[in-house]
């Protein structure tokens, strides 16, 4: 097909957009590791979740052999609102690189929490208030899921108590008071209001808090509070099944219009929107039906992927949450304080992780630097001021594209573009300056969040 048959944006119709979610599971050979207690080392199983998360959240967690699942009436009048969400294709930046590739984005950030989050919160949400519960809690790191999960909670009339860590609850108050105003009730972590908030309160005098402490007073709130469960952004398996919307609507806009990529490419923090962006294509590739080269894209800075060790490891600082099987660099592995990119977590899905453990995809990471660098090439060009977690992405698509121009190519490439950056500005500040640096940690920094990883023999 000649280019200019496809448009430059490529809508679904009402009718074409998908109404069950895809479970990737469901056609993995390898399932990905169980949960398992802390203590016992044995899978968690539905009761021992309970206290926890929601009911219908636990199912999904658990259930790695139902291949569709049904989204809510409910869940699919909310994405009305926002999706289907546009796959573009980046003419601009094609002309911008003079390669032959052709350039695709999958663009998630035309919501107010501004990334792909929303497409969990929502059904989260959705299942909480279902059970009939009073409210949720959560944790919030720079606050974009935080944002989401109080949108999603005022469309339901839930309560949402949100953990938000402290230097950036007073550095970045600009997501906290979009989270006030869907009516959340947003506390500086750690806080005075719960026992483990207390303990870390008492023992690190003035702390600013991390998003370990975060999960762990967000995780106590559910726990001792009637009526009340906590939800989780990123990660675990259900939070993938949700973001499989991106991909099934990717794949239905590409099989409309008769594209078929040869390289599809995410940044991955904890891995939810590649794992959906790709669950279509990498089930196709799991049925031996079509071949596609997968590409993760982390921090050079946090890299999980190409440099962790695939083990069971605590899910957060705190050890109050379960253990998962993972790429991890350990739970008490920080990422460097000139880290400005976002995607710091030092796990990844399970899913993801049993994926790339079997070759199914690949990883690679990049320098701070040069992922601005491709932001601002693409904003640029493309107009959109992409987040700094998308950039990732941004940057290997573009370095793919690059090698089509040097080879004759004409590859098809497809990358998720998250989210949007207007509450990054202080990095974009630090870009713009000159001021940003990469830095890249040595095996012996590596070492000493490795040395966290308990060694539980499975
Ligand atoms: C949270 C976030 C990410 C990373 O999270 P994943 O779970 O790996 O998808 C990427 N981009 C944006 C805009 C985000 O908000």
């Amino acid at each position: 097909m000649s280019k200019c048959e496809v448009p430059y944006k490529i809508y679904l119709e009402e009718s074409e957009v998908p109404k069950e979610w895809y479970n990737v599971r469901a056609d993995m050979k390898n399932k990905p590791a169980p949960l398992i207690h802390p203590g016992t080392l044995q899978p968690l199983k539905f009761e021992d979740m309970q206290p926890i998360f929601c009911d219908e959240l636990i199912r999904q967690e658990l259930d790695n052999e139902t291949r569709l699942i049904p989204i809510p009436d409910e869940v699919q009048n909310f994405y009305k609102m926002y999706r289907p969400s546009p796959l573009v294709h980046a003419v601009f930046l094609e002309k911008a690189l003079g390669t032959p590739a052709r350039i695709f984005y999958k663009f998630e950030g035309n919501n107010t929490s501004g990334s792909h989050k929303l497409n969990s919160a929502i059904a989260q949400a959705y299942y909480a208030k279902k059970q009939g519960l009073k409210g949720v809690t959560t944790e919030t790191g720079a606050g974009q899921w935080g944002t989401a999960l109080s949108m999603a909670c005022s469309y339901f009339d839930l309560d949402c108590k949100v953990y938000m860590v402290k230097v950036s609850y007073e550095q970045k108050p600009f997501r906290r008071e979009v989270m006030r105003t869907y009516g959340a009730d947003v506390t500086p972590s750690p806080s005075m209001t719960t026992e483990i908030g207390k303990k870390i309160n008492a023992e690190h005098p003035g702390t600013t808090g991390s998003l370990g402490c975060a999960i762990s007073e967000a995780v106590e709130a559910a726990t001792s509070t009637p009526g009340y469960r906590y939800e989780l952004g990123s990660v675990l398996n259900q939070v993938l099944l949700h973001q499989s919307i991106i991909g099934l609507e990717t794949k239905k806009a590409c099989d409309k219009y008769g594209i078929k990529p040869d390289v599809i490419i995410g940044c991955a923090g904890g891995g939810s929107n590649l794992g959906g962006l790709i669950a279509p294509f990498m089930g196709e590739k799991l049925r031996g039906e079509a071949d596609y080269r997968i590409i993760a894209v982390e921090p050079a800075s946090c890299p999980s992927f190409t440099r962790g060790k695939f083990a069971y490891d605590f899910c957060d600082t705190g050890r109050v949450c379960p253990m998962a099987k993972m790429y991890t660099l350990g739970h008490d592995f920080i990422p460097s304080a000139n880290h400005a990119g976002g995607l710091r977590y030092h796990g990844m899905s399970s899913t993801l992780s049993q994926l790339y453990a079997d070759g199914y995809m690949e990883a690679v990471s990049a320098e701070q630097t040069s992922v601005f660098a491709a932001a601002e090439q693409f904003a640029r060009v493309e107009g959109i001021l992409p987040a700094p977690e998308s950039s990732h992405a941004i940057r290997v698509a573009i370095d793919e594209a690059l090698k089509c121009k040097e080879t004759g190519e004409e590859k098809t490439i497809i990358f998720g573009l998250t989210g949007t950056g207007y509450f990054d500005l202080k990095a974009y500040e630090a870009y713009n300056d000159g001021k940003m640096t990469d830095y890249i940690p040595s095996d012996e920094d590596l070492a000493k969040g490795f040395a966290s990883i308990p060694n539980v023999g499975l």
